[in-house]
């Protein structure tokens, strides 16, 4: 039987591991007959404690499938919502992951959900689909971009159900295009040979290794950087940079620059914004800044300069890093992505979704809040 023990082991050992997780991405579950116990929203996996785990019925998340919500986005997001808090056990107060839906209704007593590097320069490879059913001989699902939320949740019910009836196997292995993987396990050990061999496999395909470390970049060489983002942006704000073979590679010119320009994932979008700006020096900003904001109505923070590196920003130390954090990622899912035909990002239709979705806007709240603490 599962237990909230090993639950918590798996999620801090798999949330402390940079191949697996970065700042809040991921979340993890597990089921106890009709119990389903899963992430709170906006904490992160490593610190993971019991106090951070939301108990809630089964039968009342699964009911969300016979009902009819209205076809708008907003209000069929607010509704969803609303029977999935009202899915909580009595006395839970605390807001489950946005992905508990997908929890509820894997299979398997413990389900763990990651956003790796390695793994997403398939989900984001235009070859990657291919791929991963060939390296998985058939035991992988493919669920393809769209909406995320209630459409992507309810797409990927139907797409495991008809996997089982036409494969007549359970996925092991089920991969989100553009967001990362779900892996269903019946204990720790199973859930941790399937992560090795997951690895294992998707590594064999792979041709070049992104670089495994960065280097900060000194804070005399951001200095020019920086006076012109307060000059741009306003106060109080602040620039992290960092550089290795990989970034300044995509660096060397617009076209070298051009497959990180759009976000992958929406991890990507909550931490580094809708993508980097390309920069060749502190004299591009405002004119860069000024295009950026004219198509996504509103500021970049993160930017890629020509023999420098890679730059993140933001109002606080922590921003920056985050930021520039999740570009460091990108630039691996890039490397990575060759491998898979090379990388697809998000489309402008997602990415519009994701910036307006009330669940992304939440986690970042609570995030904040848990980082003034
Ligand atoms: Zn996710």
């Amino acid at each position: 039987m599962a237990d909230l023990t090993t639950l918590i082991e798996l999620s801090r050992s798999f949330g402390a591991d940079p191949n697996f997780t970065l700042l809040g991405g991921g979340n993890t579950s597990y089921k106890e007959g009709p119990r389903l116990y899963v992430k709170a929203s906006g904490v992160y996996l490593k610190d993971l404690d019991e106090s951070q785990v939301v108990v809630m019925d089964q039968d009342k998340l699964k009911s969300i499938w016979s009902r009819s919500y209205p076809a708008e986005t907003a209000p069929r997001e607010a509704e969803v919502l609303k029977d999935i808090l009202s899915a909580r056990l009595p006395g839970q107060t605390i807001r489950p992951s946005v992905e508990a839906l997908f929890h509820s209704f894997i299979k398997g007593a413990y389900v763990i959900h990651t956003h790796p590097a390695l793994i997403n320069g398939f989900t984001c490879g235009r070859e990657g689909e291919a791929a991963l059913e060939e390296l998985f001989e058939g035991e992988a699902l493919w669920i393809p971009l769209m909406e995320p939320g209630y459409i992507l949740a309810g797409e990927a019910k139907k797409r495991i159900e008809a996997f089982e009836q036409t494969r007549r196997r359970y996925p092991r292995f089920i991969f989100l295009q553009n967001h990362g993987i779900f892996v269903p396990g019946e204990n720790r050990e199973e859930i941790l040979a399937l992560h090795k061999e997951l690895w294992e496999r998707c590594l064999s395909r792979i041709n070049r290794v992104p670089e495994a470390r960065t280097r900060p970049l000194p804070p005399e060489s951001l200095g020019d950087f920086q006076k012109e983002a307060v000059r741009v942006f306003g106060e109080p704000y602040v620039l992290a940079g960092s550089e290795n073979g990989d970034i300044l590679e995509a660096a060397q010119s617009p076209g070298a620059f051009a497959p990180l320009e759009i976000a992958y994932t929406p991890d990507h979008l909550f931490y580094a914004g809708v993508g980097p700006c390309y920069l060749t020096g502190p004299g591009d900003l405002a004119g860069a800044a000024a295009a950026f904001r004219k198509r996504w109505e509103r500021d970049p923070v993160s930017f890629i300069v020509k023999d420098l590196g890679a730059l993140g920003g933001g109002k606080t130390p922590k921003a920056a890093e985050e930021s520039l954090l999740l570009i460091e990622d990108a630039v691996k899912i890039k490397v990575y992505a060759e491998s898979a035909g090379g990388v697809q990002p998000l489309t402008p239709r997602i990415i519009q979704f994701v910036l307006n979705w009330e669940a992304e806007k939440y986690k970042k709240a609570a995030m904040e809040s848990e980082a003034k603490k």
